[in-house]
């Protein structure tokens, strides 16, 4: 089920649960399936990213004893999962950061049913929603009736990689630093050559780049990938993404702030423009406004050439909303541009209908494997679907 087919769903069943676009997506789980069946291969894998799909990739091979490595363009693990430790008094996920389902996708991830009475989650449910349209504050703390999912308390999703994935997989199992820019499938082995001219061989490759790392064509394989691939790569759309956080010497905000109206946020998720009190039901003494923002509305502050400029656009739409109240009150900012980091490059799929991915999950010559957030066939666009997508895959490539 992709978003728009889940939210049209929730609505037509009056769902008491999320409905709202993207980051208040509750996910079905479609292949419901928390077991794992062992696998077997002693032929060697290269993964290439170590984002949610990588890591649960590497994860499920290592558990299984079978050879990998792990190559991944930036020096740290997480892709789209990223914190930051120090900008407050608790640590902050510059990427994905809801939990968009019930907390039991922690123990599916990891198959060990000990572990959800050791994450120490929120239940997310802000009760103070406002709307900012047409010039107008408005009311719709009505729709918190109808709104509820988890947020990590004094963790991050990074920090739930870092404790429970990646010991399994071994840092030294993955090499950081390393952006894949050739995948030659033309003999026996494949052969993987970075931008720094290291060449490494397996016999199988699994690709978790994001789509707009592929669609433009930072990978070129050799042979070139069949056209039925290629025309089901094309069908995916990846727009801009941004999230700000800001720290004020007051908390001027409501929980949170709809910069759309409810329902073309509905209708039209692939837009979305948000603040929200990123301290929310965190043991913190600060106030810390985070912006979440995807989309064309996104692209207008992605695009822009400094990052004071953008705080600048920033402030100015907050000032206009709450009387000034931003300037005089700012204190410091992080922004996390996702459209510009170059082995992600925008926020996470929009599109891709069901046989476009499972044209992408096709092996190609027995060798070279998808897997990532935008060919999942639980959920697309979170971070356990993206797992999941690799987890799962790994089921394909040892056949
Ligand atoms: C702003 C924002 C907010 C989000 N909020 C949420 C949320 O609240 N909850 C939620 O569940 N999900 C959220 N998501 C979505 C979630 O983060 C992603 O769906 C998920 O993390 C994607 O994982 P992935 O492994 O498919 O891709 P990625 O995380 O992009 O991982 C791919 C990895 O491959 C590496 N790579 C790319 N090209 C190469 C190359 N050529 N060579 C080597 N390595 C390469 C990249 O550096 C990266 O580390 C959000 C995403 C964004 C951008």
């Amino acid at each position: 089920m992709n978003r728009e087919e889940f939210i049209k769903k929730s609505l037509l069943l009056g769902v008491g649960a999320a409905y709202f676009p993207s980051i208040f997506l509750v996910c079905q789980k479609e292949n419901g399936d928390s077991s794992a069946a062992s696998l077997n291969y002693d032929g060697e894998v290269l993964i290439i990213g170590a984002g949610a799909a990588g890591l649960m990739a590497a994860y499920r091979l290592a558990q299984n004893q079978i050879r990998f490595r792990v190559l991944e363009a930036s020096a740290t693990f997480g892709g789209r999962v990223k914190k930051i430790q120090d900008f407050a008094d608790f640590p902050i996920d510059l990427g994905a950061e809801w939990i968009h389902d019930e907390p039991t996708i922690f123990r599916d991830m990891i198959r060990n049913d000990q572990v959800d009475g050791s994450i120490d989650l929120i239940p997310y449910n802000p009760s103070e929603i406002k709307g900012w349209r047409n010039g107008k504050l408005r009311n719709h703390s009505f729709f918190s009736t109808f709104y509820s999912e988890y947020k990590f308390k004094s963790t991050t999703w990074y920090d739930f990689f870092e404790d429970f994935i990646v010991p399994t997989i071994g840092l030294n199992n993955m090499t950081f630093n390393s952006p894949v820019n050739e995948i030659d499938y033309s003999g026996n082995r494949v052969s993987v050559t970075t931008t720094n001219g290291t060449v490494y061989e397996a016999d199988k490759v699994l690709v978790t780049a994001s789509i707009n790392v592929l669609q433009g064509g930072l990978i070129s394989f050799m042979p070139a990938l069949p056209q039925s691939k290629i025309n089901a790569l094309d069908e995916f759309y990846m727009p801009d993404g941004l999230k700000v956080f800001i720290q004020f010497s007051e908390r001027f905000y409501p929980d949170m702030l709809l910069m759309q109206g409810l329902f073309s946020m509905l209708s039209d998720e692939s837009e979305e423009k948000i603040y929200y009190d990123a301290a929310f039901k965190k043991d913190s003494n600060q106030n810390i406004l985070g912006l979440f923002t995807v989309g064309p509305v996104a692209s207008s502050f992605t695009n822009m050439n400094t990052e004071q400029e953008l705080i600048n656009a920033i402030l100015a739409e907050l000032d206009e909303i709450f009387e000034g109240k931003a300037s005089h009150t700012y204190q410091k900012h992080i922004i996390q541009n996702w459209s510009k980091e170059p082995y992600v490059r925008g926020s996470y799929n929009f599109e891709g209908t069901s046989s476009a991915i499972s044209e992408m999950l096709k092996g190609v010559d027995g060798k070279i494997y998808f897997a990532g957030e935008a060919i999942s066939t639980s959920v697309q666009a979170t971070v356990h679907g993206a797992g999941q997508s690799g987890f799962y895959q790994m089921e394909e490539l040892v056949k």
